[in-house]
């Protein structure tokens, strides 16, 4: 059975869980380096980016996830994960993991008490995809290698960048599991391109 790993430091990590398990794979929660040796896909819950990235230091696990990256393991990054995922965030000198060609800006459809759901179009997904955005992020700027999925408000809402899916929204808080669905057949087309190569 495929194995996703979910990042479980802090956020939305049973959500994704029910999803994946639901879509036939096994779940893999990710707490230490140990947890990453047999994942195929790892994906990026949402939460608080900066205290996600502070426990990703404490339990050092920036430098291995990177590895991984490195090897060509697809990573899906939802709301706080899309930020860890990023190259850049707007105001910040630095990133996280520095992964994805995107630049996010934080919080950039208000406050919490302005989580809204919406039905967002996605490209090569499907129609009415319902999106829950809570203290979202969005994309401001992509590389010329990211293809845009979605919009909401002329603003970049869901980008693929290779290896790498990242979303403003949370896809695991509704019934609708097509996104992630999208994101098993990224992980399962990059098992065949490796082949039985170890990754
Ligand atoms: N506002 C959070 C951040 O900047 C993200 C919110 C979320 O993941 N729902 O990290």
């Amino acid at each position: 059975m495929l194995k996703i790993g979910i990042l479980a430091l802090q956020g939305a990590v049973r959500e994704h869980s029910r999803q994946i398990e639901e879509l036939g794979c096994e779940v893999i929660p990710v707490k230490s380096v140990e947890d990453l040796k047999e994942i195929k896909g790892l994906v990026l819950p949402g939460g608080e980016s900066t205290t996600i990235r502070k426990l990703l230091d404490r339990y050092d696990l920036l430098e291995p996830i990177r590895a991984m990256a490195d090897k060509g393991i697809p990573m899906f990054g939802t709301c706080a994960g899309l930020i860890l995922l990023a190259k850049n965030i707007v105001g910040y000198d630095s990133p996280h993991l520095g992964l994805m060609d995107v630049v996010v800006e934080r919080n950039s459809f208000g406050r919490q008490v302005d989580s809204f759901e919406v039905d967002l179009s996605v490209q090569g997904i499907g129609e009415d995809i319902s999106a829950v955005f809570i203290r979202a992020p969005h994309i401001v700027a992509a590389g010329e290698n990211v293809e845009i999925l979605a919009k909401h408000e002329e603003r970049i809402v869901l980008a693929r960048d290779g290896q790498f899916l990242g979303c403003s929204f949370h896809p695991e808080l509704t019934e609708d599991s097509r996104i992630m669905k999208y994101f098993i057949e990224m992980v399962q087309e990059s098992t065949m391109v490796f082949g039985k190569m170890d990754h």
